[in-house]
């Protein structure tokens, strides 16, 4: 459709050099053109533009002093993407390469998986170029303080509830939480999620989204008469996500043989411990390196984008944004992978996704199956506005309900759409359905 290739090519002038934008948008884009085909409207109203163009985007200063003394000063952000369907809704990221086309890709992608879980919430994304790596808790809580400082003004439980992403946890959240709740002489624990249990925090959370990737590659699986069991899997990362997809896909009978850091990749052919990994991430802070004191049979390798040259029936990439190019995604069809769950938000380049789906590679996409993560925020929400906290059991039943159904939902939307098999379509469409809708009601807001 000529038409979109104009509206891509005005995103891309728009948002100048945003390279991870542009990426995200162009997929879905892909995607949406049998619904605007069927649906002119939503092109001939302007919709679709105002679809692509953030509400609003912050950008402030986080000065701060360190442990020496030294003034310092970061840059943060806030962009509030949509609110068609409720509050904006998306997690903080604190990372070196952060920046604004980041911070977008995420909120742009956040908006449909929001809309997939079927809750109502609106999608956003904030963070900061802050490297959490090596400083000290002090240095943590000095930063999470200056950050909130600002951020305060922009958020609320009817407005925008950040939560955590890479480099932020529950640690960070709750420096966040207690500044929010200083400056502000209220106690409203719904204005931020990934709580500590102590304060507001939902059991199960922590576990979300990873154990709702797994409950999506599961129905995904079953659809097509494969199961977990034994299946030989690698999985990207070993940070909150990868650690609850490790844990849950080895309940199920699956053997997890190689995980990562940024630095570099542990294998062993008979199965990792994932207990030992959550100890030296989660308690130690330590490098994945550091496995190799525990189990000497293990294998280290000093670069972690080998990972991907390892022979698995399932790759979960649980890391980052492009992990895998078209060069990783040669190698791993080459070497008999069937899935792909992408567990991190776009670890997969548009050329590496076409070339699965060509080769008829299974693809649970990100907005749908790390969807388990922001739907238990959600949750987290419910339970703070009631004032109850629900057991880890509940929680996690909701969780599979939901995952369940977004796995219909995207299954019908291909099938709907002349897709089907075609997951990532069927997300998009399905995600951006409720949107549109909900956009078309509201007016040219
Ligand atoms: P964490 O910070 O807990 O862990 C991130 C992991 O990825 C670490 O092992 C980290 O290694 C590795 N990593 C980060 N950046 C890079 C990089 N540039 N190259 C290689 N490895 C890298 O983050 P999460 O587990 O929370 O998030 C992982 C992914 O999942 C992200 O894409 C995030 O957006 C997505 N996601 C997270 C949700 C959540 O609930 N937490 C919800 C939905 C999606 P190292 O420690 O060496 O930096």
């Amino acid at each position: 459709m000529e038409v979109l290739d104009k509206i891509l090519e005005d995103v891309k002038k728009r948002n100048p050099h945003e390279e991870e934008f542009h990426q995200a948008v162009e997929e879905v884009l892909k995607s949406l053109k049998p619904v605007l085909k069927r649906h002119p409207e939503y092109i001939n109203s302007g919709m679709l533009e105002r679809f692509l163009e953030p509400e609003r985007q912050i950008m402030f200063r986080v000065p701060w002093i360190d442990d020496e003394g030294k003034s310092r000063v970061n840059r943060g952000f806030r962009v509030q993407f949509n609110s068609a369907i409720g509050p904006y809704k998306g997690g903080l990221r604190f990372h070196p390469s952060v920046y604004l086309g980041i911070i977008k890709f995420l909120g742009f992608e956040q908006i449909l998986k929001n809309s997939l879980t079927g809750l109502p919430i609106g999608g956003g994304k904030g963070g900061s170029d802050f490297d959490p790596k090596g400083k000290s808790d002090n240095e943590i809580m000095k930063f999470c303080q200056s950050f909130m400082n600002e951020l305060y003004r922009h958020i609320g439980k009817d407005v925008d509830i950040p939560a955590g992403d890479i480099g932020v946890g529950a640690r960070e959240i709750g420096y966040l939480y207690g500044q929010f709740k200083r400056i502000k002489n209220a106690y409203e624990p719904g204005v931020l999620t990934g709580k500590g249990i102590s304060y507001g925090g939902s059991l199960a959370r922590k576990e979300a989204t990873g154990f709702g990737l797994v409950y999506f590659v599961n129905e995904m699986l079953k659809e097509h008469n494969y199961n977990l069991k034994d299946k030989k899997i690698i999985i990207s990362g070993s940070g909150n996500v990868a650690i609850y997809a490790a844990k849950k896909v080895s309940e199920f009978g699956a053997k997890v043989v190689a995980m990562c850091d940024s630095a570099g990749y542990i294998f062993d052919e008979n199965g990792l411990d994932i207990d030992i990994i959550k100890e030296i991430k989660e308690v130690k802070r330590a490098r994945i390196k550091t496995y190799l004191d525990y189990k000497k049979d293990a294998k280290y390798v000093d670069n972690q984008r080998e990972i991907w040259t390892i022979n698995c029936d399932i790759a979960l990439p649980c890391a980052t944004q492009n992990d895998i190019t078209i060069k990783e995604a040669k190698l791993l069809v080459e070497n008999n992978v069937f899935a792909i769950g992408e567990g991190a938000n776009m670890p997969c380049t548009n050329e590496a996704l076409d070339y699965f789906l060509e080769n008829n590679i299974l693809v649970a996409p990100a907005k749908a199956a790390n969807a388990g993560g922001v739907a238990t925020s959600a949750l987290e929400m419910v339970q703070n506005s009631i004032r109850m906290s629900w057991s880890f059991e509940e929680v996690d039943e909701k969780l599979k309900e939901i995952m369940v159904k977004i796995f219909k939902d995207a299954k019908e939307a291909a099938e709907e759409y002349g897709v089907e098999g075609n997951y990532v379509a069927g997300a998009n469409i399905a995600g951006f359905k409720k949107i549109a809708i909900a956009m078309m009601s509201q007016g040219v807001v």
